[in-house]
């Protein structure tokens, strides 16, 4: 038979059109998927979002994200931006003068040194800086240390840069805070960084001084590279926040990582940051450079206007965040569910163990039953099975009902 041949484009040879394949039935094109993001699992927070999104009568203290409004003065900024023409890309590094906006803001509330021409370079968001950090400096293979419960991007970010997350768990026996001696524990020849997030999502931990100083120490000794990423550093409660980027050792191995989402309450502005040696900043810069170009020029301007003039705004907010901690621990408390004193962030973190119920079930029943959307704290890592978040970052009228029927689920589960 005739081989069915086509006309040879741009003068290649012609050659014979194989016979179609049977086409697989995988009509969602699962086959297409690389198998390594295939096994990446969803976010745990994904499915409570989706189930509030399709009730109306829902309390939720599930999102972390500011309830408040992006300050005046820096929604002010933005709309005079796109009023003068400011809708073009910046440099990919980032707005110059964001730039040296965000290297005095590290110096005067961190303690930090960086140059904003080499040492700085603004992000989408914290997100896309983790991302970045982990991609440039992650080799196939390497360990990256990281505690848990934690921020549920982190395992999967370690992953997709090619590491292995290797979590260090916390206990809410030691209100979750992260020890020398529990690194120590975990370290290898292998590991590469460390990771970490104080105040942390989800728990509200902090570190002292004293424990900054420990870790630091650590992280010299096994030669480690630092990716601390200090997005709730303005909200601190009991002692301001001691930032990694003060401690002089670790000058040449810090990747700093913040942003302006949550201190401004400026999630959809999208503006976050990193500080670290020039090297790491320049590769992170290839990787966002190829991915993501520059930043939104519009929250860029935005994040300038934040940093220096948004501190009495903070100040208002962190305030009446405060208030909130104190009304949600009590209530938490008077109900009976033990909640360890969070003194960073917002978020609480009660323990549920006692209900008899676990977290999924708790969440699901307390969501469904009573109009509550709050996380289970498994979502965050197995050490927080037995714990929900509640993230404090509603208004007082929306924390007060929520609490009440709290109170009404546990009642009923004790009877
Ligand atoms: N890190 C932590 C610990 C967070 O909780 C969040 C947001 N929930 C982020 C990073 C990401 O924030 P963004 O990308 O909005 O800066």
């Amino acid at each position: 038979m005739i081989a069915d041949t086509k006309p040879a484009p741009s003068g290649r040879p012609a050659v014979a059109t194989p016979p179609p394949l049977p086409s697989p039935a995988d009509p969602e094109g699962r086959r297409w998927v690389a198998p390594h993001v295939a096994e990446l699992p969803f976010s745990g927070i994904r499915k409570f979002f989706d189930i509030v999104a399709t009730r109306k009568d829902v309390i939720s203290l599930g999102v972390g994200e500011p309830d408040f409004n992006t300050p005046w003065n820096v929604r002010e900024a933005a709309m005079y931006s796109l009023e003068r023409g400011a809708t073009h890309y910046t440099s990919n590094r980032g707005d110059p003068a964001l730039c040296a906006a965000i290297a005095q803001y590290v110096k005067t509330h961190f303690g930090g040194d960086y140059d904003p021409q080499r040492e700085v370079l603004v992000t989408v968001g914290v997100s896309e800086a983790l991302d970045l950090a982990m991609r440039a400096v992650v080799r196939p293979g390497d360990e990256v240390l990281y505690h848990e419960p934690c921020f549920v991007s982190y395992a999967p970010t370690i992953r997709m840069a090619g590491g292995i997350p290797v979590c260090v768990e916390t206990g809410v026996a030691d209100s979750f805070r992260l020890t020398r001696a529990m690194l120590e524990a975990a370290v290898t020849p292998r590991t590469r960084a460390l990771l970490l997030n104080f105040p942390c999502n989800p728990t509200g931990a902090v570190l002292s001084a004293a424990d900054v100083a420990d870790i630091a120490d650590f992280c010299v000794a096994h030669d480690l590279l630092l990716i601390s990423d200090e997005i709730y550093a303005e909200l601190t409660y009991a002692a301001p926040h001691v930032s990694f980027a003060s401690v002089p050792a670790l000058r040449d191995r810090l990747v700093l990582l913040h942003g302006m989402s949550k201190a401004w309450a400026m999630t959809g502005f999208r503006i976050g940051y990193a500080c670290a040696p020039a090297a790491v900043v320049e590769n992170m810069m290839k990787l966002h450079q190829y991915s993501i170009m520059c930043a939104p020029t519009t929250g860029q301007r935005a994040a300038a206007e934040a940093l220096a003039r948004g501190d009495s705004a903070v100040a208002e907010m962190v305030a009446e965040y405060d208030r909130r901690r104190h009304f949600l621990i009590a209530s938490f408390r008077e109900m009976g569910l033990p909640c360890h004193t969070p003194a960073g962030a917002f978020y609480a973190f009660p323990g549920i163990t006692g209900t008899g119920l676990s977290s999924q079930e708790f969440a699901m029943r307390l969501l469904d039953e009573h109009g509550v959307a709050a996380i289970p704290g498994d979502a965050f890592g197995p050490s927080g099975a037995g714990f929900i978040r509640c993230a404090y970052a509603t208004s007082m009228p929306h924390l007060r009902e929520a609490m009440s029927r709290l109170a009404d689920f546990v009642a009923k589960l004790r009877k």
